[in-house]
């Protein structure tokens, strides 16, 4: 058991939670009972995450899309329902949207390279002024043979453009809904990956030649909560599930 309070302040200072501007309301978005014996994490803050949380007797859940966009504006309909459910069960919400994505350590994109062992990590992706993801280099293989080794690591379904040359070895992650990325990585990578395919950027990568290989925006963002759960469980005296609700986008 560990106190939600002890919880919070150490995942708002690990994740630097309030360093990092975003349209999510990072941190703590709602709270519920003062000791925690199971931490629940999920990639969505919906209701079917939170009632397998439920059923699975977990105190608190930690996604990486919260509740809270911007603010919330009204407490009706769907959110109302959801915040409802939450509060009643007394179950705690935390979200880390940005913070998770970039983190050096148990973020989304560092997940993803350690996936494949890639060395010479750099920052990549830059978005608003700040860098969400990585870029690494690995073993050169072909790009059709690393879009079935995604399928395979993230149990996934990848769309793949591949315009660029036949062998890669650098790669460049944004997890997510990412693609606007690809100028920069026409400059910097082989190949680059992101979660949540777009229509607008096939010609750009077709007349820049560069490899695009996306892996589904859920997919790719199952790897930060998988990493928090490990560290979490490690930290605290508390038990680790995960929920898995794939999109299928
Ligand atoms: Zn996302």
């Amino acid at each position: 058991m560990a106190s939600l309070k002890k919880i919070t302040n150490y995942l708002d200072d690990y994740l630097k939670i309030n360093e990092i501007k975003d349209s999510s309301v990072n941190g703590l978005q709602v709270s519920g009972k003062e000791n925690i014996n199971k931490i629940a994490f999920a990639v969505d803050a919906c209701t079917e995450s939170f009632s397998a949380a439920k059923d699975a007797g977990a105190d608190m859940i930690i996604v990486h899309h919260g509740l809270i966009w911007n603010g919330i504006t009204s407490v009706t309909g769907i959110t109302y329902r959801r915040l409802k459910f939450l509060i009643e069960n007394e179950i705690s919400l935390y979200a880390a949207h940005l913070p998770l994505d970039l983190h050096p350590e148990v973020g989304n994109n560092i997940e993803f390279l350690k996936l494949f062992n890639a060395e010479n990590i750099e920052e990549f992706g830059n978005y608003h002024g700040i860098f969400i993801g990585f870029m690494g280099e690995f073993a050169e293989r072909r790009i059709n043979d690393f879009a079935g080794e995604i399928q395979k690591k993230l149990n996934t379904n990848c769309a793949v453009l591949p315009f660029g040359k036949e062998k890669v070895k650098k790669v460049g992650v944004v997890s997510g809904a990412a693609a606007r990325i690809v100028n920069e990585a026409v400059e910097k990578v082989d190949v680059f990956v992101t979660g949540e395919a777009s229509h607008e950027v096939y010609h750009t990568a077709k007349e820049a030649k560069v490899n695009i290989i996306f892996a589904g925006h859920y997919a790719t963002e199952t790897l930060g909560v998988k990493a928090l759960a490990k560290l979490l469980k490690e930290k605290f005296d508390v038990e680790a599930v995960f929920i898995d609700v794939p999109t299928g986008l």
